[in-house]
């Protein structure tokens, strides 16, 4: 059996530069105000866990990584791996992720996520979509005030 999955996240960029760094796609991104999180704030791995969640059933991000955060557990990777574990019989075909944001500039980082994400899912790299929109001004995210990012899973096997 073939199924969809879908999951979305946002978050608003810190106030001031502080000593975090911006890390999306489980890429650290240089010299750019870092996003408002409990965790790394990584919203592209929180679209990618609730995109599994959301065929699996179980929902990882709210109280499972709360509790995962408050015990000192602040890479999102482990979020998609604690998600990955009611995958089942599920193999992962494909992933598709589009990103909205005013900044950073995500072209020249965009391979470098596609690294990251394939590895964490044990997937190869032309297995992963990343598409990047500016937002023209007009959403939030388009204003440069924090970035939106979806995502999109196609999964087969029995879960
Ligand atoms: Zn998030």
């Amino acid at each position: 059996m073939i199924k969809v999955g879908l999951g979305q996240d946002s978050h608003r960029f810190e106030k001031v530069h502080t000593k975090k760094k911006l890390v999306l796609g489980g890429t650290i991104i240089q010299d750019h105000v870092a996003l408002d999180g409990n965790s790394d704030a990584d919203v592209v791995y929180h679209a990618i866990t609730n995109a599994i969640s959301s065929v699996t059933g179980v929902n990882i991000l709210g109280r499972i990584a709360d509790e995962m955060c408050k015990s000192g557990i602040t890479d999102s990777k482990a979020y998609i791996k604690e998600a990955m574990k009611y995958m089942n019989q599920m193999t992962i075909h494909h992933v598709a992720i589009s990103i909205e944001c005013k900044t950073p500039k995500l072209a020249g980082v965009i391979p470098f996520m596609k690294e990251s994400i394939a590895s964490v899912l044990n997937i190869s790299k032309t297995s992963v979509g990343i598409t990047a929109t500016s937002g023209e001004d007009l959403t939030p995210f388009g204003q440069g005030l924090g970035i939106q990012a979806l995502c999109i899973i196609t999964v087969e096997g029995n879960g």
